[in-house]
């Protein structure tokens, strides 16, 4: 999972990218960075969270109208600074690239473009390997002419070597910028108008806050380009189904982001509305309904309104500890749940407590956070799950890629339950899931959950994936 950002405009563009990779910091906390160009490329790229990377004296050399941003979460490499994005190109043009996704041909298209096109790679991220790729279909054209549709034949050409998920920004240097979005749209990105520019980026909540009043999503298979004097383009280079990445809504997206027309706050409420029935039909009977904060939070508010019971705060997460979900090591993660809840006992004590939790991926997080509310004094925990159990890897850029990691995979309910130690648990249909998200509509990636893959896949990828992915780790 990561973030992207561009921008072309009038005015300089890091003013804009800035600010919007801090309205992006949830989506990775691994790296950031940022290029624009103004006669030659400015890069600043490193790890760490956003307001670490830049600083008022490197955010000053970032020259020019056009630029583009990129929060990371490592998929594929270990996730040194090397691997920060964007990535630069002097050739043809110059040409840089920022992506949010995964590729799942990522080991062979890299060896393509090391021993075929006799091309060196610096690092272990796909959009370096995105960046060589849409380089050579370039450099295959008659550049002295280029314009749009010299470059919408060229993407077709990148489209047929790329599998998986990608949503990618670019700049061509001299020429303008470029967004463009794999064929299921597995990925986000929406764009729209800013006074004098134009403003791409992961989720529409980067849209709100610089300033624009009207967006629209790039489509699925969409390419977008905008020359220097703000001409824009548009074209559909390749046909497919529609398979926006489910998790988004669950939880990725911030509540107040617009993903494919679809409100993620709604979404999230619509998603508590169905576990609420799934509450009813298995007979608790909680005393109060107790969000895992933050994500959760709208659909524990829908599910105690179903219910009937009284909706309370009774967790407080510490706001500087970063999503647990998202960071690398397992060490990591358990000592990130200690320091990141507290209880808040008197909401707590002596009563039935339903907890409500966006999903559950290895249980260790759900096991100390039953654990705090049984500590506290609850009488029954009970834990609502608002996704399905998760059983198959995710191949598209979410960290869960091996099917060892998952605490459903091989265990029923009752285990689960038994494992994270609830009185009762209680997870969302695959159904409920879909209602709830898209009322009835169903362009979703639902892979992690149904094993339903919307790209090219087979058990041999998938065995392969997990070894690269054990491999590197
Ligand atoms: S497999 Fe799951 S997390 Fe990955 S893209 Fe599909 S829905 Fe999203």
């Amino acid at each position: 999972m990561c973030g992207i950002i561009g921008i072309i405009g009038k005015t300089r563009a890091i003013d804009f990218i800035y600010p919007g990779l801090i309205a992006l910091q949830h989506r990775g906390q691994d790296s950031a960075g940022a290029v624009t160009y103004a006669q030659t490329f400015h890069l600043k790229k490193g790890s760490g969270l956003v307001t670490n990377v830049f600083n008022l004296k490197n955010i000053a050399r970032l020259d020019g109208n056009i630029g583009i941003g990129h929060v990371r979460y490592p998929t594929v490499g270990p996730g040194g600074v090397e691997d920060a994005q964007p990535f630069v190109l002097t050739m043809p043009y110059g040409i840089a690239l920022a992506h949010n996704g995964n590729l799942i041909n990522y080991f062979d298209l890299k060896n393509e473009i090391i021993e075929k096109h006799l091309r060196y790679l610096n690092s272990n991220c796909d959009a370096e390997v995105i960046l060589n790729i849409l380089s050579i279909e370039l450099s295959k054209m008659d550049l002295k002419n280029f314009n749009q549709e010299v470059l919408f034949s060229c993407l077709k050409g990148v489209y047929d070597k790329l599998i998986g998920s990608f949503a990618v920004v670019c700049i061509i240097a001299g020429k303008g910028f470029l967004a463009f979005r794999d064929k299921n749209g597995i990925k986000p990105m929406v764009f729209g108008r800013n006074g004098d520019g134009y403003v791409f980026a992961s989720e529409s909540v980067c849209l709100d806050m610089l300033g624009c009043s009207e967006f629209r999503d790039v489509a699925p298979g969409e390419a977008v380009f905008v020359d220097t004097v703000g001409n824009v383009f548009t074209k559909q280079i390749v046909e497919g189904k529609k398979a926006t990445c489910i998790f988004e809504y669950v939880y990725f997206a911030r509540p107040d982001s617009i993903i494919d027309g679809i409100g993620v706050y709604k979404a999230r409420l619509r998603l508590g509305e169905e576990l609420g029935k799934e509450c009813l039909k298995c007979g608790i009977k909680p005393d109060v309904v107790v969000p895992v904060p933050d994500t959760a939070r709208g659909s524990a508010q829908m599910v105690a309104e179903v219910l009937g019971v009284r909706h309370r705060e009774g967790l407080i997460k510490n706001r500087y500890i970063h999503r647990t979900f998202i960071m690398p090591t397992q060490q990591q993660r358990i000592e990130a749940i200690k320091m990141k809840l507290n209880v808040i006992k008197s909401e707590i004590k002596d009563k039935n407590v339903l907890l409500i939790d966006d999903s559950i991926v290895r249980g260790n997080t759900s096991k100390e956070i039953i654990k705090l509310i049984r500590d506290a004094g609850a009488k029954e925990v009970y834990y609502g799950v608002y996704s399905p159990p998760l059983k198959y890897p995710c191949v598209y850029g979410i960290d869960m890629q091996t099917r060892g990691e998952f605490i459903a995979r091989n265990r029923s309910i009752e285990e689960i339950k038994k494992s994270i130690g609830a009185d009762a648990l209680i997870y969302q249909s695959v159904e409920g899931l879909l209602r709830g998200v898209g009322s009835g509509d169903t362009g979703f990636c639902t892979a992690c959950f149904t094993g339903n893959y919307p790209t090219e896949m087979s058990e041999k990828f998938l065995e392969r994936i997990e070894r690269d992915r054990i491999r590197i780790l």
